[in-house]
């Protein structure tokens, strides 16, 4: 037990880290060309801010949730990266500023989930969020800064899928109208659907369940129950995203899983290996800092993770680039050379370089064998010899040329 993680989460070792480094820098770049901000918020918050900004009703609060009660305040690891936000902005008044509020997360998120669903039980999600405009101007521009983001990855098998899920006005009507239909049906839901008929009937269309899944075919669609507001907002985005050249196909099942989302809605589905798997996904929340206590504030985001990214990006064969191996490995002979190295060493390091030195003791064909593993670009070698002469043998390990240069000639070889 000491020597194994809990199960549902991961190391990420020295190997696999320059992958996470790539797609971490690469998002972090683009959200600097969109305009986006960093914001980190804590990784537990009250369990009351889920139950509010997730809702109470949901599979994660319900069933998924770390929580823990700590000197009689309920707490819980933060399943989503959403509400937390809200919270920071409303608490640290982000409101009252400039608008809008663009900011970006890179987070690990916590659910208790089936170990068979192949998801973790500790994730990792970069997130974006633009608050304080309801113009469809803000949707289609984190849609197209996510396909910008795809495409950059490497990812070519992405379709992005688009819907409106309504405003509490419009959503109402249809839920009533979505009940009568499903009520000769009820008997034949799942045991979860069964509990969503009341609470959130909406979430019965995306149930998981084949059997269900074959039920509500034919189902009623939100998008013929729009209001005025909400029909004017979705044609808004798809002529902003045509404006764009984003292609999109409209597509009445993408519901979401949470509470708070109004009108726009929308996925990046890969469709590698006949599989299909939401890569991206996101949609407005226009009432969600009211529900947590704060001003009216209109916002919209998305949700990425980052595992199910890097898995995608390996089927659709991207490799990521390895890093480079350190510009130069000093051997040394000898322990004269190995006390004049240390000092080469720190200061080629302090000049920018990137060196690296035995400490293993090992011999020279020993040491020529590691800097070969670590990839160096040179190999310096340094004994008695050199020491006296003051010229070191610099060996390419690309092209295996090698030459001899005076030590103070080093630096300048290296640049
Ligand atoms: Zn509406
Ligand atoms: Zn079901």
């Amino acid at each position: 037990m000491l020597t194994n993680a809990p199960k549902g989460t991961k190391d990420m070792l020295p190997k696999d880290a320059y992958k996470w480094h790539y797609v971490e820098k690469a998002f972090e770049e683009l959200c600097r060309r969109y305009g986006f901000r960093e914001i980190r918020t804590p990784v537990f918050e009250h369990t009351e801010l889920f139950v509010r900004g997730v809702g109470g009703t949901t599979d994660v609060v319900q069933k998924e949730m770390y929580t823990w009660e700590q000197a009689k305040r309920s707490l819980s690891l933060r399943p989503e990266g959403t509400s937390p936000v809200v919270r920071a902005l409303v608490e640290n008044k982000l409101y009252a500023e400039v608008q809008p509020t663009k900011v970006y997360y890179n987070i690990s998120c916590f659910r208790y989930e089936k170990p068979q669903s192949g998801r973790l039980r500790e994730f990792h999600q970069f997130g974006i969020e633009t608050f304080g405009t309801d113009d469809m101007m803000a949707d289609a521009e984190i849609i197209a800064m996510a396909d910008e983001f795809l495409k950059m990855m490497g990812i070519t098998d992405v379709k992005l899928r688009i819907n409106s899920i309504g405003c509490p006005e419009c959503r109402e009507n249809y839920r009533k109208v979505l009940k009568e239909w499903l009520a000769p049906k009820y008997d034949q839901l799942c045991d979860t659907c069964k509990s969503r008929y009341e609470t959130n009937p909406m979430r019965i269309l995306d149930c998981k369940s084949p059997e269900d899944q074959k039920l509500v075919e034919g189902a009623p669609v939100m998008l013929d129950y729009l209001c005025d507001d909400c029909r004017e907002a979705f044609e808004e985005l798809k002529s902003d995203l045509e404006a764009m050249d984003i292609a999109y196909t409209v597509d009445p099942g993408i519901v979401r899983g949470l509470d708070y989302y109004t009108k726009t809605a929308f996925e990046f589905i890969s469709e590698n290996i006949g599989a299909q798997s939401t890569v991206c996904g996101g949609g407005r929340y226009d009432y969600l800092t009211e529900e947590i206590g704060g001003p009216h504030m209109p916002g919209v985001g998305f949700g990425l993770g980052i595992e199910r990214l890097l898995i995608t990006m390996e089927e659709n064969g991207f490799v990521i680039p390895e890093p480079e191996g350190p510009d130069a490995f000093i051997a040394f002979m000898g322990d004269r050379a190995k006390k004049y190295v240390i000092k080469l060493v720190s200061e080629l390091r302090k000049a920018g370089f990137s060196i690296e030195m035995d400490s293993l003791a090992r011999n020279l064909k020993g040491q020529f064998k590691y800097a070969d593993r670590v990839r160096a670009r040179r190999t310096i070698v340094i004994g008695d010899d050199e020491l006296d002469s003051g010229r070191a043998t610099v060996k390419d390990m690309m092209s295996g040329e090698q030459q001899t240069v005076a030590f103070e000639d080093i630096t300048a070889l290296l640049k």
